[in-house]
Protein backbone atom coordinates (compact mmCIF):
# COMPACT_ATOMS: atom_id res chain seq x y z
CA UNK A 1 0.00 0.00 0.00
CA UNK A 2 1.50 3.59 -1.01
CA UNK A 3 1.83 5.54 2.73
CA UNK A 4 0.11 9.04 1.61
CA UNK A 5 2.09 10.71 4.12
CA UNK A 6 5.11 9.91 2.44
CA UNK A 7 3.66 10.62 -1.22
CA UNK A 8 1.54 13.90 -0.06
CA UNK A 9 2.40 17.15 0.79
CA UNK A 10 0.85 18.95 4.33
CA UNK A 11 -2.48 20.80 3.80
CA UNK A 12 -2.49 24.48 3.17
CA UNK A 13 -3.19 26.98 6.27
CA UNK A 14 -7.04 27.33 5.68
CA UNK A 15 -7.83 30.70 4.17
CA UNK A 16 -10.08 33.54 5.20
CA UNK A 17 -13.47 32.34 5.21
CA UNK A 18 -16.60 34.31 4.67
CA UNK A 19 -17.69 32.72 8.33
CA UNK A 20 -21.36 32.58 9.34
CA UNK A 21 -20.18 33.37 13.00
CA UNK A 22 -17.99 36.69 11.58
CA UNK A 23 -14.42 36.33 11.85
CA UNK A 24 -11.92 34.25 9.49
CA UNK A 25 -11.08 31.04 10.77
CA UNK A 26 -9.36 27.89 9.50
CA UNK A 27 -11.46 25.63 7.64
CA UNK A 28 -13.15 22.13 9.22
CA UNK A 29 -12.52 18.95 7.68
CA UNK A 30 -15.79 17.38 8.92
CA UNK A 31 -15.81 13.15 9.23
CA UNK A 32 -19.18 11.53 9.25
CA UNK A 33 -18.41 7.74 9.26
CA UNK A 34 -20.73 4.99 9.90
CA UNK A 35 -21.21 1.01 9.18
CA UNK A 36 -22.52 1.29 6.18
CA UNK A 37 -26.47 1.60 5.65
CA UNK A 38 -26.59 3.53 8.98
CA UNK A 39 -27.61 6.55 7.49
CA UNK A 40 -24.17 8.62 6.70
CA UNK A 41 -25.11 9.59 3.33
CA UNK A 42 -29.19 10.90 4.15
CA UNK A 43 -27.10 13.30 6.70
CA UNK A 44 -24.48 14.29 4.80
CA UNK A 45 -26.75 15.38 1.86
CA UNK A 46 -29.07 17.44 4.35
CA UNK A 47 -25.93 18.99 5.67
CA UNK A 48 -24.89 20.03 2.00
CA UNK A 49 -28.37 21.32 1.58
CA UNK A 50 -29.03 23.04 4.71
CA UNK A 51 -25.21 24.37 4.96
CA UNK A 52 -23.80 27.01 2.40
CA UNK A 53 -20.17 27.42 3.78
CA UNK A 54 -19.65 23.43 3.31
CA UNK A 55 -18.71 21.40 0.13
CA UNK A 56 -18.19 17.36 0.03
CA UNK A 57 -15.20 15.75 -1.03
CA UNK A 58 -15.77 13.68 -3.90
CA UNK A 59 -14.31 10.18 -3.43
CA UNK A 60 -12.43 8.14 -6.06
CA UNK A 61 -13.28 4.37 -5.76
CA UNK A 62 -12.96 1.25 -8.00
CA UNK A 63 -16.42 -0.35 -6.98
CA UNK A 64 -19.19 -0.50 -9.48
CA UNK A 65 -21.67 2.44 -9.87
CA UNK A 66 -24.73 2.15 -8.47
CA UNK A 67 -27.87 3.09 -9.93
CA UNK A 68 -28.89 6.30 -9.23
CA UNK A 69 -25.56 7.47 -8.58
CA UNK A 70 -23.50 9.97 -11.12
CA UNK A 71 -20.15 9.37 -11.42
CA UNK A 72 -18.44 12.63 -10.56
CA UNK A 73 -21.02 12.98 -7.96
CA UNK A 74 -21.13 10.16 -5.61
CA UNK A 75 -17.99 9.21 -6.47
CA UNK A 76 -15.44 9.17 -9.34
CA UNK A 77 -15.74 5.58 -10.61
CA UNK A 78 -12.11 4.18 -11.93
CA UNK A 79 -10.63 0.75 -12.59
CA UNK A 80 -8.07 -0.90 -10.70
CA UNK A 81 -4.94 0.45 -12.99
CA UNK A 82 -6.19 4.04 -13.18
CA UNK A 83 -6.88 3.65 -8.74
CA UNK A 84 -2.95 2.81 -8.17
CA UNK A 85 -1.49 5.22 -10.61
CA UNK A 86 -3.23 7.77 -8.60
CA UNK A 87 -2.05 6.58 -5.22
CA UNK A 88 1.64 5.98 -6.77
CA UNK A 89 1.60 9.85 -8.03
CA UNK A 90 0.18 11.20 -4.52
CA UNK A 91 -3.00 12.21 -5.82
CA UNK A 92 -4.55 10.94 -2.42
CA UNK A 93 -4.42 12.50 1.01
CA UNK A 94 -5.83 8.69 2.21
CA UNK A 95 -7.00 5.60 0.50
CA UNK A 96 -8.04 2.32 1.76
CA UNK A 97 -9.38 -0.70 0.80
CA UNK A 98 -12.94 -1.24 1.81
CA UNK A 99 -15.40 -4.58 1.03
CA UNK A 100 -12.80 -5.96 -1.37
CA UNK A 101 -12.98 -2.41 -3.04
CA UNK A 102 -10.43 0.70 -2.85
CA UNK A 103 -11.77 4.11 -2.04
CA UNK A 104 -9.51 7.31 -1.63
CA UNK A 105 -9.47 11.05 -1.45
CA UNK A 106 -8.19 13.25 -3.86
CA UNK A 107 -5.68 15.69 -2.41
CA UNK A 108 -5.99 18.41 -5.25
CA UNK A 109 -10.25 19.11 -4.27
CA UNK A 110 -9.76 19.80 -0.31
CA UNK A 111 -7.12 21.81 -0.99
CA UNK A 112 -8.92 23.90 -3.56
CA UNK A 113 -12.06 24.40 -0.88
CA UNK A 114 -9.91 25.20 2.09
CA UNK A 115 -7.66 27.35 -0.06
CA UNK A 116 -11.22 28.77 -1.26
CA UNK A 117 -11.99 29.45 2.91
CA UNK A 118 -14.59 26.16 2.53
CA UNK A 119 -15.51 23.63 5.44
CA UNK A 120 -14.97 19.99 3.71
CA UNK A 121 -17.21 17.34 4.42
CA UNK A 122 -15.99 13.85 3.99
CA UNK A 123 -17.65 10.62 3.98
CA UNK A 124 -15.56 7.71 4.33
CA UNK A 125 -14.59 5.10 6.98
CA UNK A 126 -12.33 4.81 10.12
CA UNK A 127 -8.98 4.34 8.01
CA UNK A 128 -9.63 7.78 6.69
CA UNK A 129 -10.89 8.98 9.33
CA UNK A 130 -7.14 7.89 11.07
CA UNK A 131 -5.23 9.24 8.41
CA UNK A 132 -6.84 11.95 7.89
CA UNK A 133 -6.49 12.90 11.63
CA UNK A 134 -2.43 12.29 11.24
CA UNK A 135 -2.17 14.53 8.35
CA UNK A 136 -4.16 17.13 9.11
CA UNK A 137 -4.66 16.64 13.49
CA UNK A 138 -6.84 19.88 14.78
CA UNK A 139 -8.67 20.84 11.75
CA UNK A 140 -10.33 17.23 11.76
CA UNK A 141 -13.72 16.80 13.35
CA UNK A 142 -14.85 13.04 13.57
CA UNK A 143 -18.41 12.09 13.88
CA UNK A 144 -19.45 8.23 14.24
CA UNK A 145 -22.93 7.27 13.62
CA UNK A 146 -24.80 4.50 15.05
CA UNK A 147 -27.65 2.61 13.95
CA UNK A 148 -30.11 1.84 16.36
CA UNK A 149 -29.88 -1.67 16.38
CA UNK A 150 -28.58 -4.35 13.94
CA UNK A 151 -31.73 -5.47 12.59
CA UNK A 152 -32.42 -1.97 11.60
CA UNK A 153 -29.37 -1.69 10.22
CA UNK A 154 -30.07 -4.38 8.13
CA UNK A 155 -33.70 -3.20 7.26
CA UNK A 156 -31.82 -0.12 5.75
CA UNK A 157 -29.35 -1.67 3.75
CA UNK A 158 -32.68 -3.47 2.29
CA UNK A 159 -34.46 -0.82 2.14
CA UNK A 160 -31.80 1.33 0.25
CA UNK A 161 -32.30 -1.39 -2.57
CA UNK A 162 -29.02 -0.72 -4.43
CA UNK A 163 -27.48 -3.91 -3.15
CA UNK A 164 -27.18 -7.63 -4.06
CA UNK A 165 -28.14 -10.01 -1.15
CA UNK A 166 -24.14 -10.87 -1.00
CA UNK A 167 -23.18 -7.67 -0.70
CA UNK A 168 -25.64 -6.98 2.13
CA UNK A 169 -24.39 -9.45 3.87
CA UNK A 170 -20.95 -8.97 3.01
CA UNK A 171 -21.73 -5.20 5.10
CA UNK A 172 -23.50 -6.82 7.74
CA UNK A 173 -20.59 -9.39 8.02
CA UNK A 174 -18.40 -5.98 8.37
CA UNK A 175 -20.76 -3.72 10.72
CA UNK A 176 -19.81 -4.90 13.71
CA UNK A 177 -15.68 -4.56 12.77
CA UNK A 178 -16.60 -0.84 12.08
CA UNK A 179 -18.57 -0.38 15.02
CA UNK A 180 -15.22 -1.40 17.32
CA UNK A 181 -14.11 2.08 16.21
CA UNK A 182 -16.19 3.99 17.67
CA UNK A 183 -13.35 5.39 20.12
CA UNK A 184 -11.25 6.87 17.27
CA UNK A 185 -14.05 9.60 16.96
CA UNK A 186 -14.93 13.09 18.80
CA UNK A 187 -18.82 12.42 18.57
CA UNK A 188 -21.04 9.20 18.53
CA UNK A 189 -24.69 9.86 17.60
CA UNK A 190 -27.49 7.50 17.50
CA UNK A 191 -29.41 7.68 14.06
CA UNK A 192 -32.16 6.97 15.34
CA UNK A 193 -34.76 10.07 13.50
CA UNK A 194 -33.00 11.45 10.51
CA UNK A 195 -34.09 14.53 11.02
CA UNK A 196 -33.26 14.65 14.53
CA UNK A 197 -29.39 13.17 13.66
CA UNK A 198 -28.83 15.69 11.06
CA UNK A 199 -29.68 18.76 13.23
CA UNK A 200 -27.50 17.43 15.77
CA UNK A 201 -24.57 16.93 12.88
CA UNK A 202 -25.27 20.43 12.60
CA UNK A 203 -25.23 21.43 15.99
CA UNK A 204 -21.75 19.74 16.03
CA UNK A 205 -20.58 21.73 12.97
CA UNK A 206 -21.74 25.25 13.93
CA UNK A 207 -20.09 24.89 17.44
CA UNK A 208 -16.14 23.53 16.15
CA UNK A 209 -16.61 26.71 13.63
CA UNK A 210 -16.66 28.38 17.05
CA UNK A 211 -14.09 27.17 18.30
CA UNK A 212 -11.15 29.78 19.38
CA UNK A 213 -8.62 28.10 18.32
CA UNK A 214 -10.34 28.19 14.47
CA UNK A 215 -11.29 31.88 14.72
CA UNK A 216 -7.58 33.26 13.72
CA UNK A 217 -9.75 36.44 12.90
CA UNK A 218 -10.95 36.60 16.68
CA UNK A 219 -7.45 38.92 17.61
CA UNK A 220 -8.34 41.66 15.39
CA UNK A 221 -11.54 42.18 17.17
CA UNK A 222 -10.86 41.49 21.14
CA UNK A 223 -7.77 44.46 20.21
CA UNK A 224 -10.83 46.96 18.33
CA UNK A 225 -13.04 45.98 21.38
CA UNK A 226 -10.52 46.85 24.14
CA UNK A 227 -8.28 49.98 22.37
P1 LIG B 1 -24.94 5.01 4.47
O1 LIG B 1 -24.56 6.22 3.69
O2 LIG B 1 -24.50 5.08 5.90
O3 LIG B 1 -24.53 3.72 3.82
P2 LIG B 1 -27.69 5.73 3.71
O4 LIG B 1 -27.74 7.18 4.04
O5 LIG B 1 -27.58 5.32 2.28
O6 LIG B 1 -26.55 4.98 4.57
O7 LIG B 1 -29.00 5.08 4.37
C1 LIG B 1 -29.34 3.72 4.16
C2 LIG B 1 -30.87 3.63 4.01
O8 LIG B 1 -31.48 3.94 5.27
C3 LIG B 1 -31.43 4.61 2.98
O9 LIG B 1 -32.50 3.98 2.28
C4 LIG B 1 -31.94 5.77 3.84
O10 LIG B 1 -33.03 6.44 3.23
C5 LIG B 1 -32.38 5.07 5.11
N1 LIG B 1 -32.25 5.86 6.34
C6 LIG B 1 -31.25 6.72 6.69
N2 LIG B 1 -31.47 7.24 7.92
C7 LIG B 1 -32.63 6.70 8.36
C8 LIG B 1 -33.40 6.85 9.57
N3 LIG B 1 -33.02 7.64 10.58
N4 LIG B 1 -34.53 6.13 9.69
C9 LIG B 1 -34.94 5.30 8.69
N5 LIG B 1 -34.27 5.12 7.52
C10 LIG B 1 -33.13 5.81 7.35
P1 LIG C 1 -20.16 2.79 -0.27
O1 LIG C 1 -19.65 1.71 -1.18
O2 LIG C 1 -21.35 2.32 0.54
O3 LIG C 1 -20.42 4.08 -0.97
O4 LIG C 1 -19.00 3.11 0.79
C1 LIG C 1 -18.44 2.08 1.51
C2 LIG C 1 -17.55 2.65 2.61
O5 LIG C 1 -16.41 3.31 2.04
C3 LIG C 1 -18.24 3.68 3.49
O6 LIG C 1 -17.91 3.37 4.85
C4 LIG C 1 -17.60 4.99 3.09
O7 LIG C 1 -17.57 5.91 4.15
C5 LIG C 1 -16.20 4.51 2.73
N1 LIG C 1 -15.51 5.47 1.86
C6 LIG C 1 -16.03 6.17 0.82
N2 LIG C 1 -15.09 6.95 0.26
C7 LIG C 1 -13.95 6.74 0.97
C8 LIG C 1 -12.64 7.29 0.87
O8 LIG C 1 -12.30 8.12 0.02
N3 LIG C 1 -11.73 6.83 1.77
C9 LIG C 1 -12.03 5.91 2.72
N4 LIG C 1 -11.07 5.55 3.58
N5 LIG C 1 -13.26 5.39 2.84
C10 LIG C 1 -14.21 5.80 1.97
Amino acid sequence: MVDPQQTVPPLPTPAAQPDPHKFKRRGVLFVLSSPSGAGKSTIARKLLAADPWIDMSVSVTTRPIRPGEVDGVDYHFVDLERFREMATSGAFLEWAHVFGERYGTPHAPVEAMLSAGRDVLFDIDWQGAQQLFQLAGGDVVRVFILPPSMAELERRLRSRATDSESVINARMDRAAGEIGHWDGYDYVLVNDDAQACFERVKTILDAERMKRSRQSGLIGFIRGLVR
